[in-house]
């Protein structure tokens, strides 16, 4: 599926560096790339090069050219790499210099979608890309790079198959209605599905890991009203060893911020005060602040040390479901005497700071050991999206309800649920997909990819 125009982009990241690589994708590639260079380039070797206009006396650069001629390249298309300096001077005027030689400018992730639509990989390997490029620390790095190489595209064409060959079998079965499904192997065929959904549900909760080790640990701050749940958040997020960056959907209850502590990415929300009665305005928070731990995989408990038990039994309520908790004691400058720390509880003054360092160390502690954060059983994880998780969570409930349509040998429809099951898993790895999906699928990557 050859392209018909040659793209061409800075690979390497916006700023300066040693080195910047320019990259050019498509038929004109290596054309261009050998005008560039005032001479042809021997597929797959190193030149030492000028980088110069046609007929120009003075080089805009020197560097390094390599070809990769089709279809042995990234998108399978040929492609030419020219490393300059990376000043991003120099790496514009060679991309101008492309462009006025007949490339046009990549859009986002254009280079992963041509490898796509190229099929040298399959979207959730394409997606991976994004996430090992996006990867904040080495496990996260990790999981990518194994989806990347095909270890999560893997279990789901798997499964894929098996479903296609027990929707086969139950169609032939269509075609013999007069006999019982039973001399037809209907049992073994219950069986095998039956185990495939077992596999199906393994693979999402395994998704759901990934996914959490893409996206970071979600840690919620809740706690009585002044017990210094804000002054808490400041404090987390303002120290040195955290990197703060806004997130988008900020709203007036519920101020959200992404801290990042050992390497792991806490999203901290501070959510209104927990409690009963309120007016409208109070019950929205409450409402929004149940919404968050519904969704936490920590719950940071915050309240007084002078008065930690004032809305115990309350909190301990509406942390109950979250996977992880610790209970934050604030305002230990206030108490005479400050008790030594639990396994559940940390003493610590956001306003003055003692303790602060113990909580983080603690917090890491937390999210090495969460789920999908690392931890035993790490060997075989692979990053996953959130859409991952929809379409295996769809393709179970599809599965799920072919095994009961078959149990009540209405053959036809436990065919239709098995092909909507299929079509749900086509989805991760491309293979059925709506062009808008994929569109904006590629989009959110950077230019360049
Ligand atoms: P929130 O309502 O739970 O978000 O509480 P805030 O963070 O707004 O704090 C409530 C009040 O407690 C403010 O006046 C803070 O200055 C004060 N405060 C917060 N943390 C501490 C602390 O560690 N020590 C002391 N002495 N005061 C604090």
């Amino acid at each position: 599926m050859g392209s018909v125009d040659t793209i061409v982009a800075i690979a390497t990241a916006p700023g300066a560096g040693g080195v910047g690589i320019v990259r050019l994708s498509g038929p004109t590639a290596l054309h261009i790339a050998a005008t560039i260079c005032r001479r042809p380039l021997e597929p797959r070797r190193a030149h030492r090069v000028r980088f110069a206009e046609p007929d120009a006396a003075e080089a805009i650069d020197d560097g390094i050219a390599i070809a990769f001629p089709n279809p042995n390249s990234f998108t399978g298309e040929d492609v030419a790499e020219l490393q300059a300096h990376g000043s991003p001077a120099v790496l514009q005027q060679l991309v101008a210099l492309c462009c006025r030689l007949g490339a046009r400018h990549a859009r986002p992730g254009e280079f992963s979608e041509r490898a796509f639509l190229n099929q040298r990989l399959d979207l959730a390997q394409a997606e991976a890309i994004a996430d090992l490029i996006a990867a904040a620390d080495i496990r996260a790095a990790r999981a990518a790079r194994r989806s990347l190489e095909g270890a999560f595209s893997a279990r789901v064409e798997a499964i894929g198959a098996t479903l296609v060959r027990l929707r086969v079998h139950v169609e032939a079965a269509i075609d013999f209605a007069d006999e019982s499904i039973e001399t037809l192997g209907g049992e073994q065929l219950r069986e095998q599905l039956q185990l495939t959904c077992r596999q199906l549900e393994d693979l999402l909760h395994q998704a759901e890991r990934g996914r959490k080790l893409r996206d970071g640990l979600h840690a919620v701050i809740v706690g009585p009203p002044n017990a210094g749940k804000s002054s808490l958040l400041n404090a987390l997020a303002g120290s040195d060893r955290a990197i703060v960056a806004p997130r988008a959907g900020t709203t007036r209850d519920t101020l959200r911020e992404t801290v990042r502590i050992d390497g792991f990415e806490l999203t901290l929300v501070d959510t209104a005060g927990l409690r009963a009665g309120g007016d409208a305005v109070e019950r929205e928070g409450m409402r929004r602040a149940h919404l968050e731990l519904q969704r936490a995989d920590l719950a940071l408990v915050v309240v007084d040390a002078r008065a930690p038990l004032a809305a115990g039994a309350e909190l301990r309520e509406a942390v109950a479901g979250v996977p992880l908790q610790l209970w934050v004691h604030n305002k230990s400058d206030l108490l005479h005497e400050v008790p030594p720390d639990t396994e559940e509880v940390v003493h610590v003054s956001a306003a003055g700071g003692q303790g602060l360092e113990h909580l983080h160390a603690r917090l890491g502690a937390l999210a090495a050991g969460a789920p999908g954060a690392a931890g035993e059983g790490s060997g075989g994880e692979f990053s996953a999206r959130a859409r991952h998780v929809e379409a295996l969570g769809r393709a179970l409930a599809h599965a799920d309800a072919g095994k009961r349509e078959l149990d009540h040998e209405r053959l036809e429809l436990a065919a239709e649920e098995l092909h909507l099951a299929h079509d749900a898993l086509g989805e991760i790895t491309g293979k059925i997909s709506a062009d808008d999906m994929l569109g904006r699928i590629f989009a959110s990557f950077c230019i360049g990819k």
